[in-house]
C-alpha cells in the first residue's frame, strides 16, 4: 500500500478538504500513474454532493487524468515509465461478465468507476483524480498522444469521449445538422469535435454572452435560447440535437426544434426526471436518446481524432485549494470552458 494526498468531499453538504488515502499496492497487471492535471467535470459536483443519490463518502473526485506513468507491473506491455497517461470515468469494466464488450463496456453492469465506486472485489473504494497517483489495470488506461498538452488533453477523458461517442454514433458529419444545447466542458467540445467532423453545427445557449467563442470554437451558428424567437427560426431545422445541460429544461421546445426522424441525445445529467410530452417524439418520428461516455477503445480513437485535428479543451488551470470555489463558477455557467486542477500545487 502506498499512501495518497489528494481532496475529497466528507459529506454532500460540506466542501471539499485534502484528505491522506491508501492506494492499492501495484499488482503484475497494474500501470501507475503520478498525476499531473485533474479536469473538474460537472458530474463530479453532482456526486460530491450526492445530487444522484448514489454517493458514498468520503469521495475524491475526478475522472478526467492526465499524468505520466511511473511503474508497470511485470505483464505489462502496452505502457513503459515516462509515458504520458490518461484515465477517464471507469477503472475496469467486466467484474460481472465473463468477456470485456470493447466496444460498449461502458454500458456493462460490473463497470468499476474510478471514484464513488468499489473495485472489483465490492468493498475497496476507489478514488479519483484530485490526488497525486493512482493505481490502474492495463486496458483501462488511454495513450495521450504528443502534440497534445496534458493539461489540456485532460478534459477530453470525460468531456471529450462523452460528445464524441454520440456524434459518431448519429453520424454527424457533411450534411448533418447538429445542434450543441448547453456550451460548458461538454457542450464546447462538441462544438470542435462536431466542427471537425464535417457537420453544421449550431450551439443554443442560455444567452449571446460565449457567441465569439462558440464560433471561434467552429460553430456555423449561434442562437440564445432566452429568446423565444429562437424556438420559432429553428423549428424542424436539426437531425442531432445533443442536450449537455446540467439542469431541467424545457425537453418538448428542444424536440420541436428537430427534423422529421431527428434524434435528441441527452448526455447532460440532470437530477430531476426528464418530462415529455408523447406527441414532441409522435410528430415526426423523433428519438429521445441518451449516451454515456465511450468505451476505453473509442476513447484512444477519440485521442487520435484529436491528435489529428489539433483539439484539446480551453481550460483554465487551477490550484487545489481552489477547487470549492471552481464548483461554485461551474454552477453558475462562469467557466471558460473547463477547470483543470494542478496536481502540483497539492505539495
Ligand atoms: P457545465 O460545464 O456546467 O456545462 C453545462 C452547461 O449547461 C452550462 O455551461 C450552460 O451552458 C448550460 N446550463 C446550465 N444550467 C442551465 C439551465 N438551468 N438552463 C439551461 N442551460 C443550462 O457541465 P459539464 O461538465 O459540461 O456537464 C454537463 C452535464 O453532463 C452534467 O449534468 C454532467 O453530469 C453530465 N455528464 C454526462 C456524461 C455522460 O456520460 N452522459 C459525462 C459527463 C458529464 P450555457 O451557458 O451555454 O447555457
Ligand atoms: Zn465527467
Amino acid at each position: 500500500m502506498a499512501l495518497a494526498k489528494g481532496y475529497a468531499a466528507t459529506d454532500a453538504s460540506k466542501p471539499l478538504v485534502p484528505f491522506t488515502f491508501e492506494r492499492r499496492e501495484p499488482g503484475d497487471d497494474d500501470i501507475v500513474i503520478d498525476i499531473k492535471y485533474a479536469g473538474i467535470c460537472h458530474s463530479d459536483i453532482h456526486q460530491a454532493r450526492n445530487e444522484w443519490g448514489n454517493s458514498t463518502f468520503p469521495m475524491v473526485p475526478g475522472h478526467e487524468i492526465a499524468g505520466i506513468v511511473t511503474a508497470v507491473g511485470k505483464n505489462v506491455t502496452s505502457f513503459k515509465v515516462g509515458d504520458r497517461a490518461g484515465v477517464g470515468c471507469f477503472v475496469n469494466s467486466c467484474t460481472a461478465c465473463k468477456t470485456r464488450d470493447v466496444d460498449l463496456e461502458q454500458y456493462l453492469p460490473g463497470l468499476v468507476g474510478t471514484y464513488n465506486s468499489f473495485e472489483a472485489d465490492g468493498v475497496t473504494p476507489t478514488y479519483g483524480g484530485y490526488s497525486d497517483h493512482i493505481v490502474v489495470k492495463e486496458g483501462y488506461v488511454m495513450s495521450i498522444p504528443e502534440n497534445l498538452p496534458l493539461d489540456a488533453a485532460a478534459p477530453l477523458m470525460c468531456a471529450g469521449i462523452t460528445l464524441y461517442s454520440p456524434l459518431r454514433h448519429w453520424k454527424a458529419g457533411p450534411g448533418k445538422k447538429v445542434a450543441i444545447v448547453g456550451m460548458g466542458g461538454l457542450g464546447h467540445m462538441g462544438v470542435k469535435l462536431a466542427h471537425a467532423m464535417g457537420a453544421h453545427v449550431t450551439v443554443l445557449s442560455q444567452s449571446l454572452s460565449k457567441k465569439e467563442d462558440g464560433l471561434k470554437f467552429g460553430a456555423d451558428e449561434y442562437y440564445a435560447t432566452s429568446d423565444a424567437e429562437t424556438f420559432k427560426t429553428l423549428a424542424g431545422s436539426f437531425d442531432l440535437i445533443i442536450c449537455t445541460v446540467s439542469a431541467g429544461i424545457d425537453w418538448n421546445a428542444y424536440l420541436s426544434l428537430l427534423k422529421v426522424e431527428g434524434s435528441m441525445v441527452l448526455v447532460g445529467a440532470p437530477e430531476n426526471p426528464v418530462p415529455v410530452h408523447a406527441f414532441a417524439l409522435i410528430g415526426g418520428r423523433k428519438s429521445l436518446s441518451g449516451s454515456a461516455i465511450g468505451s476505453i477503445k473509442e476513447t484512444q480513437e477519440m485521442l487520435d481524432f484529436c491528435a489529428e485535428h489539433d483539439i484539446v479543451a480551453d481550460i483554465e488551470v487551477i490550484d487545489i485549494k481552489d477547487v470549492n470555489e471552481a464548483y461554485e463558477r461551474v454552477l453558475k455557467s462562469d467557466v471558460r470552458y473547463r477547470f483543470v486542477i494542478d496536481i502540483a500545487t497539492l505539495n
